[in-house]
């Protein structure tokens, strides 16, 4: 027969989206509307709903960038009506091409309290499911008028994203504020004949296909165009047989689970991340309340909090749909964080502060970590995972990559450690899924795990803004449920789904190692400030941890809980996957700036209480050592009187026609006159850590415009165009009172200037350098190179509690695409027998190559490690990391990765000098045995408990076995191993004697011991 598959899906395309969809609703009428324009900051509901309302025409603009217009709908409900549902249908100038990142509205009613937000493509409330004749209906909607920043024309730099330079036009136009009839049978036609085409676009040719296509041209045929609703039962009975025809019994099974992934700040401030959360929390209550077996899932304690501190009506039902069993609590951790960059305590604390959250307030323990964004997986994560109780993980982000494709969807992810996470990434590549036919259709065809498995997770609705899963998306997944040809959708829990998937796959496929995102590189270095002030808020707050401890063991110091707390909360905001990246607008970074601000000042003030306690009244300065490893003559983490110490000898410093030579005994350094090291030998090996003819320290500038996504990535051809910036200003040298040597190096170029104090301390290994750069370049990325005389076949760089090894080469499309990499206090360039390590106090990625010289009769190959510093990226911020930025890195000659280990802990946790009347002793300190492992204490703190306990963290930073004894400084009556977050776990106490217990952990192994004072 003649058939033209064609003719009848264009016909069904056309009749859906003119005919069927705009029918769902009719008999509009308008509402009378009135409203009040806040520019500026949102007021609370309660204060907003007070205002003067004054007389307002749908059809007229409002809204200026990052303002809120308060509209007032008033309407009554024509006696016609009743019985029948009836909804509002809002349109306040929404793109539906963009289903989040717009305007957005909170429906309230008169007494304050939230009924459901309307988005792009969520645009409607019911007002009554059936409607009473003559009913007043009064609503206030509170429009948000953010501006889109990420347009269709994408990465154009805009002066939008901070409300201090953004335009102050208003930017939207409603359409239409109506009362009207919701008219069920339509809206049930429209998602029948949606899903039959949307399958029938996905399906091979054969019976199945061509009958889907005669039932709609059949049911197109019986639907009276002008008479949609009288006529759409009749059409749906025409759809009956093709959609009650059963999925085949092999059907990939999707795991539906309701989402919305909300960034916590990104293209908008934090505080409008806290009313987004509140829309889209109170549309998914109402669509739980209208539905019967569909599950939503929300990570992230932060972003219950705070609809618990801002829509507390919200809150409540919130916690009544937990308690039902629909509304699903994920991922156990503070927000969504990036996991590349946080420091090791920092993690443990999204954990210990996002289960201690879900606990208290749900009585309920996440058994998974839930990051479907965030831009690549540290290593350290599957035991950090494991040892917080975790059972599973999820993300999906890998999918992003430029090169490779990850050759597994449901696997086990091995850490640096051997601990190993069951873990699954969505097929469908996406965790904004709209279960469209062709999301469903590539869950079945890419999932590579069939031959055993036989499903995967599918997160379900519209983030940032859009309001999450829809009605149409759970009407979809019903028609889905077992519908011939396609795969089959059921609503259920990802932890069901994990059981269920880890009995299919009884040998699953191993992946170890880091999880490396082939995209985003960038997001390493750009907004400096931000990477800096999570640095040092991590190591403050780990300090002040350690001395409070201290104090309160030893002292009778108040252990400030709530303000630590408090304090780390807001450190692990910070951590999320759009703000410490840098990645987001103007507005978010320059609030991340104040707020460390803010975190530095407080957490010295209590470390300035913890250690007054601790040093006593006096007039003596001491010396307090916060680092866990002993240097200057002080043990780790205790301090003592500067007249107990030793006055250092002078470094040695001498001027010479070539420059400069520093000398202290350990390494003789040789700085050229133009600012360069040209020589850094070892004096106990003789070894010199830089290439023969080489310089180190030399500044490097690329030009740096990706093709796309500004701030997030550096695109592999930035390394063509390069820059060694050679103009000296002033160079000069000096012996300081602390008796380090210093030459302090200025450099122009560009619009920019720089200071590079370039010091080397007594006794000390490292060469410090201090760098201030007056950054006013665009689209430029400034690195450091050091060219070393090391012929390392991998690098080592610093994670969590432990090192990752990356090769140097670039054999494989895998290496290739690792051309910049993360690291964390340090980074290891190491030969059997020497090493080199750069530490740094604010950096977090760098880049490694080699190079080989075979030009004489000697091959000689040398590797050069380049930190990166500063980037200029133009998009979301226009400003990005413009102005005054600091930086401290150092060399280190001579170092293995115990030496590198203890130089970037003393980088970053330096020396203080306080005044008092006398030092005190550590309150625990390890005494290792020999070799070959290395432990490491992390945290001295109370526990989370508040029982006065003792937690001490321990690692063992080299990956090989260690064994130690860790003594304690005042009496305990018990010791056991608990979890990451302070769990109990089973097992006998550990035996203590005289204050002191033995340990023995295995490679890279994260230990923590909880202490009960006698
Ligand atoms: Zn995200």
């Amino acid at each position: 027969m003649h058939d033209d598959v064609t003719l009848t899906l264009g016909r069904a395309r056309r009749v859906l989206t003119e005919r069927i969809w705009p029918a769902v609703h009719s008999t509009p009428r308008p509402f009378e509307v009135s409203s009040h324009d806040l520019p500026g900051e949102p007021i609370p509901p309660a204060e907003a709903l007070a205002l003067d309302y004054r007389p307002y025409e749908v059809g007229t603009d409002w809204g200026a960038p990052w303002g809120t217009t308060w509209f007032r709908l008033r309407g009554t409900v024509p006696a016609e009506w009743s019985g029948r549902t009836v909804e509002a249908v809002i349109d306040i100038g929404f793109d539906k091409n963009m289903p989040g990142f717009q305007c957005e509205g909170l429906l309230y009613r008169p007494d304050g309290s939230p009924v459901k937000s309307v988005n792009p493509r969520n645009r409607t409330v019911t007002i009554a499911e059936q409607a009473a004749g003559g009913e007043n209906v009064e609503l206030y909607l509170e429009g948000a008028a953010n501006p889109v920043i990420l347009d269709s024309h994408p990465f154009l730099p805009t002066q939008e994203g901070d409300i201090r330079t953004s335009s102050t036009k208003p930017i939207y136009t409603t359409r239409r504020m109506d009362l009207a009839v919701f008219e069920p049978e339509v809206h049930a036609l429209a998602l029948d004949v949606e899903v039959l085409v949307e399958l029938v676009e996905e399906l091979p040719s054969g019976p199945r296909r061509m009958r889907i296509l005669q039932a709609l041209d059949d049911a197109l045929d019986v639907l009276d165009l002008q008479r949609i609703a009288d006529t759409a039962a009749q059409a749906r009975s025409e759809l009956t047989e093709v959609l009650a025809s059963k999925a085949e019994p092999s059907a990939h099974v999707i795991s539906a689970v309701g989402h919305a992934h909300i960034d916590s700040a990104w293209l908008w401030p934090i505080r409008e991340t806290i009313r987004k959360v509140a829309r889209t929390t109170a549309s998914i209550t109402d669509l739980i309340d209208r539905t019967d077996d569909f599950v939503y899932g929300m990570s992230s304690a932060q972003q219950y909090a705070w609809i618990k501190e801002h829509r507390p009506e919200v809150y409540a039902r919130v916690k009544e749909a937990v308690a039902a069993g629909r509304f699903l609590p994920l991922g156990g951790m503070w927000v969504e964080s990036d996991t590349v960059m946080p420091t090791g305590e920092a993690m443990v604390r999204q954990f210990s502060q996002g289960q201690r959250f879900f606990e208290r307030e749900f009585g309920i323990r996440p058994k998974g970590v839930w990051l479907p964004d965030s831009f690549g997986y540290s290593p350290a994560l599957p035991q950090l995972m494991r040892r917080a109780g975790f059972e599973w993980f999820f993300t999906q982000k890998i999918s992003w990559n430029q090169v490779n494709v990850f050759p597994h969807h449901t696997f086990l992810w091995e850490g640096i450690d051997g601990s190993r996470v069951f873990t699954h990434f969505p097929p469908m590549d996406t965790y904004n899924s709209q279960l469209s036919g062709e999301e469903v259709a590539k869950a079945t065809r890419q999932f590579r795990e069939s031959r055993r498995a036989t499903g995967s997770i599918a997160p379900v609705g519209w983030g940032d803004g859009g309001g999450g899963t829809t009605r149409e998306m759970v009407g979809k997944a019903e028609r889905l449920a077992d519908l011939e040809g396609s795969a089959k959708v059921r609503w259920e829990h990802p932890d069901d789904f994990y059981a269920r998937t880890r009995a299919e796959l009884s040998s699953p496929p191993v992946w170890a190692g880091e999880l490396y995102l082939e995209l985003h590189r960038a997001t390493l270095t750009s907004q400096h400030k931000t990477k800096q002030g999570n640095r040092r808020s991590e190591h403050l707050l780990i300090e002040a941890e350690a001395w409070c401890a201290t104090a309160a063991a030893t002292a009778g110091f108040d252990y400030p809980y709530d303000e630590l707390d408090e304090l780390w909360q807001r450190v692990l905001l910070h951590q999320f996957h759009d703000i410490l990246p840098g990645t987001s607008i103007a507005w978010v970074h320059r609030e991340a700036v104040a707020v460390y601000e803010e975190i530095r000042s407080r957490t010295e003030a209590v470390i300035a209480r913890a250690l007054a306690a601790l040093v006593g009244e006096g007039e003596q300065e001491i010396r307090a050592n916060p680092a866990p490893v002993a240097r200057g003559g002080v043990n780790g983490l205790s301090a003592r009187p500067a007249t107990d110490l030793p006055e250092p000898t002078p470094v040695h410093l001498q001027e010479t026609d070539a420059g400069y030579v520093l000398d202290n005994g350990f390494v003789t350094i040789t700085i050229s006159r133009e600012g360069h090291v040209t020589s850094a030998v070892d004096r106990i090996s003789g070894r010199d850590a830089i290439a023969p003819g080489r310089e180190a320290g030399v500044l490097q500038l690329h030009q740096d415009f990706p093709n796309k996504w500004d701030a997030w990535d550096v695109d592999s051809f930035y390394r063509n165009n390069v820059t060694d910036l050679r103009e000296v200003t002033g160079i000069s040298a000096t012996v300081r009172d602390d008796g380090a040597a210093a030459v302090t190096v200025s450099r122009a170029f560009g619009d920019s200037s720089l200071e590079q104090v370039i010091s080397l301390e007594p006794g000390s290994r490292t060469l410090r350098f201090a760098q201030t750069t007056d950054w006013h370049e665009a689209e430029k990325f400034l690195k450091v190179a050091f060219p070393l005389d090391v012929r390392a076949e991998h690098t080592a760089a610093e994670t969590q509690f432990g090192h990752q090894k990356r090769v140097t080469h670039t054999n494989t499309s895998w290496e290739a695409a690792k051309f910049e990499t993360s690291m964390h206090r340090y980074v290891l360039a190491e030969e059997p027998g020497f090493g080199v390590a750069l530490v740094n106090d604010s950096v977090y990625g760098y880049d490694v190559t080699r190079d080989v010289d075979d030009t004489g009769h000697d091959t000689r190959v040398s590797t050069t490690v380049r930190l990166s510093l500063l980037r200029a990226p133009r998009f979301p911020d226009p400003e990005t990391d413009q102005g005054p930025q600091t930086v401290t890195y150092g060399l280190v000659v001579g170092a293995d990765v115990a030496d590198a280990t203890r130089a970037g802990l003393e980088m970053n946790l330096a020396e203080r000098r306080v005044t008092g009347g006398h030092g005190f002793d550590p309150l625990v300190k390890l005494r290792p045995d020999s070799g070959p492992g290395e432990l490491v204490i992390s945290s001295v703190k109370l526990a989370d408990d508040r029982s006065g306990d003792l937690v001490v963290r321990v690692y063992e930073a080299l990956g090989a076995r260690a064994t130690g004894t860790l003594a304690v400084g005042v009496p305990v009556s018990a010791a056991r191993t608990v979890s990451l977050i302070e769990d109990d776990l089973d097992g006998a106490d550990l035996p203590v004697e005289d204050g002191t217990l033995e340990l023995a952990l295995e490679p890279f192994e994260v230990r923590t011991l909880r202490l009960a004072r006698a």
